[in-house]
């Protein structure tokens, strides 16, 4: 519960492992990593990819569920400050996809300054 508090208060922000780590009063780092997969299960949080080879995770701003996410959303870096942020609204998928090929995820990142930064 006090991971989701932090989430929460961090809305839009993508947290790694180390960020909630942090974060916590007594942090035990096999329940950050289950507490973790159990939130992405119920489809609370998402993983993002933000290019750095960190995982990372935000809270769910699609409508998501315990069935399936629906986080088609673009991801943004700060350069500066290394923040990532969700951005709302969708991505468009080019619509020439080769036969038989499925789309499971998607992930775009931008990378530039973000408004505490510029
Ligand atoms: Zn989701
Ligand atoms: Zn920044
Ligand atoms: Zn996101």
């Amino acid at each position: 519960m006090e991971m989701l508090d932090i989430f929460l208060g961090s809305a839009g922000k993508a947290l790694s492992n180390r960020d909630i780590e942090l974060d916590l009063e007594d942090p035990d780092r096999i329940t950050v990593y289950r507490t973790l997969k159990t939130f992405e299960q119920k489809g609370l949080i998402h993983q993002v990819m933000d290019g750095t080879g960190v995982t990372k995770y935000a809270i769910c701003i699609d409508d998501c569920d315990d069935h399936s996410h629906h986080d088609e959303h673009a991801h943004f870096r700060c350069e500066k400050c290394g923040k990532t942020t969700c951005l709302d609204g969708g991505i468009t998928l080019p619509s020439d996809i080769p036969n038989g090929y499925q789309i499971k995820n998607a992930h775009l990142v931008l990378e530039g300054r973000c408004a505490d930064c510029s």
